[in-house]
């Protein structure tokens, strides 16, 4: 029997503002999750990993297993649940600031180490959680609580710190176009090596973008996914500082290369030895 995406809701409260891109970023996966079980990709074998912001209670309203780790250590936890467990797919939810700042270093070591996990970016481009404070990929002047005269610093672009870095799916998206994001999201979960989804989602109350992003973003088309020149150029034509400019959406880069996590044969041979052993210990010292 086919599984409705309801399947996937929770009965938790839910506190995110109306209108916040986040309800779009949760109904894509849960369509995309639900279409993926009745296609022989069943549920149970996935994992959702999430950080610490707005975007991180969306483990709470989806009927899935689920880790709520801590502020941008999203990717530590679900690196280990996919190295212990190599047959769930992990799926990870972070913010701008989770992601980028706080957990940055671990960022770019999944994405150098091509561990096949998938990170979708909630990139609100503000700190919502905490009332609307820069992230590092608020544009320069952006003034917020921490920042009354406007930041003096530019942003990251994260796609492009993802393609040098060695990320093998890299891609964006947007709350207002939620078949696109399905698309982007199942390309993703399928996908083979470290994807990261950018997903331009808007914080209504501390930064509302909707007005700029309807105007200027458009999908990219007929592009070579597999050339990382062509990634690049499409990347760097917006860098999060301009505004007024074309922002493309789209798959921008795809390619097949070597895994972390296929780098354990060994360990896996001897993962029920050791888990006797372990057991051994934990009984004995009970
Ligand atoms: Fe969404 Fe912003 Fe409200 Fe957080 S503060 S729930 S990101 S609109």
């Amino acid at each position: 029997m086919n599984m409705n995406p309801k399947d996937l809701a929770t009965t938790a409260k839910n506190s995110w503002c109306p209108g916040c891109g986040n309800f779009s970023i949760m109904s894509a996966m849960r369509m995309v999750l639900a279409e993926l079980d009745s296609q022989g990709f069943p549920v149970e074998n996935v994992v959702l990993v999430s950080g610490i912001g707005c975007h991180a209670k969306i483990v709470d309203y989806m009927n899935v297993n689920s880790f709520y780790s801590i502020h941008g250590r999203t990717l530590p936890a679900a690196s280990a649940i996919k190295i212990a467990n190599p047959d769930l797919k992990v799926i990870c939810f972070s913010g701008d600031g989770d992601s980028l700042a706080e957990g940055l270093d671990h960022l770019i070591f999944a994405a150098k180490r091509n561990i096949d996990l998938t990170m979708i970016l909630h990139d609100n481009r503000v700190y919502g959680l905490t009332t609307g404070q820069y992230t590092p990929t608020s544009p320069q002047g952006f003034k917020g609580k921490s920042t009354p005269s406007g930041t003096s610093e530019h942003p990251l672009n994260p796609l492009e710190l993802m393609l040098v870095s060695g990320a093998s799916y890299i891609a964006r998206g947007y709350t207002h176009g939620i078949e696109q994001l399905q698309k982007l999201f199942k390309e993703a979960i399928l996908h083979k090596g470290f994807s990261f989804v950018d997903v331009l989602q808007v914080c209504v109350s501390y930064n509302n973008l909707y007005e700029s992003y309807n105007k200027w973003t458009y999908t990219v088309q007929g592009n070579d996914a597999s050339s990382f020149e062509e990634a690049q150029k499409i990347i760097r034509s917006w860098n999060y500082d301009r505004s007024e400019v074309p922002i493309p959406l789209g798959k921008f880069y795809q390619i097949e290369a070597e895994r972390f996590d296929q780098s354990f044969p060994e360990y896996r041979q001897n993962l029920s030895e050791r888990d006797s052993k372990i057991k051994t210990l934990l009984e004995n010292f009970i």
